[in-house]
């Protein structure tokens, strides 16, 4: 069976919006596409509407009921696919069922927007098998800030009901997501959680220097402390200024970096699927085959074992 773990992609939403099912929509995922990719598991992120994002999407209503629609739409496709893929709450399950020939899907959430200050709704969470969560998207929330091209806002840190909710997250057993944080949250998270965190969907700045990626010195303390980052297929985070065409090469380029300075045991993949509008060398899911036959050039089979998915199970 496969041998891939996905750590973030915008599909559910995509389902939301379109009124799609997982099985033969188009765009970069479906179930057939992670099938023939090699999936073992992908993470479904629900994506909290606000802002801009409800007049992007033609889409309106309260954060944390657009929150619970996409949550519905993640229960009526693992209801309707069941026979394929399956929720899998730890490694274990994920391993189970990828020896039953089931697929995994992890469910995650980008921007804690929708908890609005309420630790009851990060239980509930957890309750629904959430076992990651970026804390921002692109917006401040009651937890801190996003990444910011100036360099002043960029450094704002969490907010004190942000650190609450990290220490939360600790003990419920959700991954702390850094992907969109400012630079300042991500300090006071790796300050105050006492487990490994992720960055789900980020790249190296050092090579791209874009505020979504993280610098050398935040890929060293993710490597210090067992945490896990996700190289994001989007042309603009993996090029500068190239908001057209992901090459492969630029994905590799990224990986070698990351592997540099954080060690092997660090990286990840974290497509960004269905969440990008940028052209790809890969095309979409089913273009992993290829990704993992050019990563050997770069790397032992052994080290892709570990980028593919045995880093990513260690922190789950
Ligand atoms: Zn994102």
């Amino acid at each position: 069976m496969g041998h891939i773990i996905d750590l973030h992609c915008d599909t559910i939403m995509e389902c939301m919006l379109k009124e799609q099912g997982l099985d033969g929509r188009p765009g970069h995922i479906n179930l057939e596409k992670l099938k023939k990719g090699g999936s073992m598991a992908q993470c479904f992120a629900l994506f909290t509407l606000s802002n801009d994002m409800q007049d992007e999407h033609n889409c309106y209503g309260e954060v944390y009921d657009l929150y619970n629609r996409m949550y519905e739409t993640f229960q009526r496709e693992m209801e309707a696919h069941k026979d394929v893929i399956r929720q899998a709450r730890s490694a274990e399950e994920i391993l189970k069922n990828n020896a039953d020939g089931k697929l995994s899907a992890i469910l995650t959430i980008e921007d804690c927007i929708f908890v609005e200050g309420k630790m009851e709704r990060i239980v509930e969470m957890a309750s629904r098998g959430v076992k990651m969560a970026s804390l921002t998207w692109n917006y401040e929330n009651s937890i801190g800030y996003p990444n910011h091209k100036n360099a002043e806002l960029h450094k704002l840190g969490l907010k004190p009901f942000g650190i609450e909710a990290v220490e939360a997250m600790n003990d419920l057993g959700i991954i702390v997501d850094v992907s969109h944080l400012s630079e300042g949250g991500f300090w006071d998270v790796i300050k105050y959680s006492k487990k490994p965190i992720c960055a789900s969907h980020s790249c190296a700045r050092a090579l791209c220097d874009h505020s979504r990626n993280l610098t050398d010195e935040q890929l060293k303390a993710m490597g210090e402390t067992g945490s896990v980052v996700g190289i994001n297929f989007y042309s603009a985070f993996l090029e500068k200024d190239n908001l057209i065409f992901s090459r492969d090469e630029a994905i590799l380029k990224h990986m070698v970096h990351i592997a540099n300075k954080a060690g092997i045991e660090t990286l990840a993949l974290g497509s960004d699927f269905d969440g990008i509008d940028c052209e790809l060398e890969m095309k979409d899911y089913a273009g992993y085959p290829r990704l993992i036959e050019k990563m050997q050039e770069h790397f032992t089979d052994d080290q892709i074992d570990l980028i593919t998915h045995k880093n990513f199970l260690r922190i789950l």
